[in-house]
């Protein structure tokens, strides 16, 4: 089968993190992957089956991989080579336990103990296994989820396994455009619940590409917030984020002041550096994860505030985190016990049936394997070329 492969190769991991961000084109030639003809990775183990993709997502993680700029933190937790893609959209090759063969589904992407055959470590037994402390054994190779796994395949494939324990069903009348976001929609969701959000808090939501846009929807719809105050930088992502229940949106040049209008907080300009606010949203949001979008939520969130980090971490001037006494709350992929009791894919697939989301859909960018640099090379500028979500179509030639 055609698959993209990211394989170990350190040299151009290095030239990405030089490049990479800068000059995307150049970032995106220097990268890791390639697209090979291999064969589909098959589990033979109970509760495992075979899945065809039907459309798989580029997320800001899998850019960050591409490009060289993750953290090597997470070097421990992959193996390589693998095929990258955990937002899928797929239908079963085989009976699942319970699901028949055809069956469409969209994948929870964490490999936890059940995948991977093992008793459940606390995490997973406590109803939380994106925090499971076995993702490096068990009858998998290490990998902290689909798509940076060597032993399960990715979305970026024609083919790919998964453990039913990972399945959800795609209810009829849901286009494939829709479903691919039900994954990322499932992480904004659980962000969106493990802020805790105060009734009437003022939010702010740094960034508004597809976690900021759908972290915004799952504010909205899931939780009390008074005000969402939005940091957008395109025309299209300022016109999505009202829809999507946004109450103002500003760009990043204009947040503190507006914030400072809104909060009556003071804004301060230290010599050299970015400018801050004493006084403040009550939970801010990075849903980028670079410095100057984490910076800002640290620099507009009031002293006691929180701040949570949706994004894939940048490192940044954690300075307003100890003078400010913020709380920093991570939030990685989703839990199938969220506050409230309920799955966050279960929530996730009710709010893609939003009007506003159904519009999203309709922008999300398929491309065939083939055409992995263009399709990168547009993600890397999605916002900036109107897209929200950029996608590989394993089924398409042309
Ligand atoms: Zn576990």
């Amino acid at each position: 089968m055609l698959a993209l492969e990211m394989y170990r190769s350190l040299p151009r991991t290095v030239a990405g993190k030089a490049l990479g961000g800068r000059l995307p084109m150049v970032g995106a030639m220097a990268t890791p992957l390639r697209l090979v003809t291999i064969e589909p990775p098959r589990v033979e183990r109970p509760g495992w089956a075979r899945l065809r993709t039907r459309l798989s997502g580029i997320c800001g993680s899998d850019l960050g991989a591409v490009s060289g700029r993750t953290s090597l933190y997470f070097s421990a937790v992959v193996s390589f080579p693998f095929v990258p893609g955990h937002e899928v959209v797929a239908d079963l090759m085989d009976d699942c336990e319970d699901l028949p063969k055809g069956t469409r589904v969209v994948l929870d992407p964490v490999l936890s103990c059940a995948p991977r055959g093992l008793e459940p470590c606390e995490e997973c037994a406590s109803g939380h296994p994106n925090r499971c402390t076995r993702i490096t054994v068990g009858n998998l190779a290490p990998g902290l989820q689909t798509g940076f796994c060597t032993t399960t395949g990715g979305g970026w494939s024609q083919q790919l396994s998964a453990h039913r324990s990972q399945l959800h069903v795609v209810p009829d009348g849901y286009s494939d455009e829709q479903a691919v976001l039900i994954e990322p929609t499932a992480c904004a969701v659980h962000s969106a619940l493990r802020a805790d959000i105060a009734p009437n808090a003022r939010v702010l939501v740094s960034g508004a590409g597809s976690v900021g846009l759908l972290t915004t929807l799952a504010l909205r719809e899931l939780t009390p917030a008074g005000e969402i105050i939005v940091v957008a930088k395109h025309g299209h992502q300022r016109e999505l984020a009202v829809k999507l229940g946004a109450t103002e949106v500003v760009t990043p040049t204009e947040v503190l002041r507006r914030v400072r209008r809104l909060s009556g907080a003071f804004q301060l300009e230290p010599d050299y550096s970015r400018g801050y606010l004493l006084g403040g949203v009550d939970v801010a949001f990075d849903a980028v994860g670079n410095r100057a979008s984490l910076e800002t939520a640290l620099h507009a969130t009031r002293a006691g505030g929180r701040v949570v980090l949706s994004g894939m971490p940048a490192s940044a001037d954690l300075s307003a985190a100890w003078f400010r006494e913020l709380e920093i709350v991570g939030t990685y992929a989703s839990s199938p016990t969220e506050p409230g009791g309920r799955g966050a894919f279960g929530l996730a697939t009710e709010l893609v049936a939003h009007d506003a989301v159904a519009q999203l859909a309709k922008s999300v960018a398929p491309y065939p394997l083939h055409r992995w640099r263009e399709a990168v090379d547009h993600a890397q500028s999605a916002g900036r070329l109107g897209t929200v979500k950029v996608a590989f179509d394993p089924r398409k030639r042309g």
